[in-house]
């Protein structure tokens, strides 16, 4: 039987590499979709509108919340950042596995309202190695990585609230790590009761005197 998709939470600290490892993941599994999110924050050098992000002003992104066009948004360092539902929606109906790279108090709202995501917390194995990545990227200033160093800390409070934590040290078996998790969590009851009920509506047949 076709199986619905899972919606997979990819969190973890500013830099410690969930863009590199989503989309080796992607890469090499065609079962994986990725949401993109729509942001008023700024595009970066060789960011692109509809690749990395859906970038809008605060007035777009306040229009989209009232038309409840949003799955879960956050403000994170001063800009919103939200999920499309429609996306999510047709992606989990066609049996992809749906990947939101999003910061906590979203992953927060996601395990709220789909008891039955997945919520993956991804880590490098230490602060120092965490603030060499940020530096390493050469894409924000000394002002904005002190800040998202900071948020790190406050974001490291909420680990406990996953389901898995992952350590981002070696990229391949990090993606190996990631996809048997989602693997194992499909094969959970709670996200597989249309089998359930399938099962048991076929062995009602064998109850006494139904035929
Ligand atoms: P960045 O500015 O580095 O691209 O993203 C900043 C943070 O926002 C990251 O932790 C990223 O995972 C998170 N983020 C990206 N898109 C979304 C979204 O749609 N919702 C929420 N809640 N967080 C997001």
């Amino acid at each position: 039987m076709e199986q619905k998709g899972i919606l997979i939470v990819i969190s973890g600290f500013s830099g410690a590499g969930k863009g590199t490892l989503v989309k080796a993941l992607l890469q090499k599994y065609d079962t994986y979709g990725l949401s993109i999110s729509m942001t008023t924050r700024q595009p970066r050098a060789g960011e692109m509108d509809g690749r990395e992000y859906f970038f809008v002003s605060k007035e777009k992104f306040e229009q989209v919340i009232a038309e409840n066009g949003l799955v879960e948004y956050a403000c994170y360092c001063d800009n919103y950042y939200g999920t499309p539902r429609e996306y999510v929606e047709k992606q989990l109906a066609a049996g992809k596995n749906v990947i939101l790279e999003i910061e906590i108090q979203g992953a927060l709202k996601i395990k709220e309202r789909f008891p039955e995501s997945l919520l993956i917390f991804i880590t490098p194995p230490n602060g120092d190695e965490l603030k060499r990545r940020l530096e390493g990227r050469g894409t924000e200033d000394a002002e904005v990585i002190a800040k998202r160093l900071a948020r790190a800390e406050e974001e490291s409070e909420g680990i406990e609230a996953y389901d898995y934590i992952v350590i981002n040290d070696d990229l391949e078996e990090c993606v190996e790590e990631v996809h048997r998790l989602v693997d194992a969590a499909r094969r959970v009851p709670i996200r597989r009761k249309e089998l359930i009920r399938e099962i048991r509506e076929d062995l009602k047949k064998f109850k006494k005197g139904a035929n």
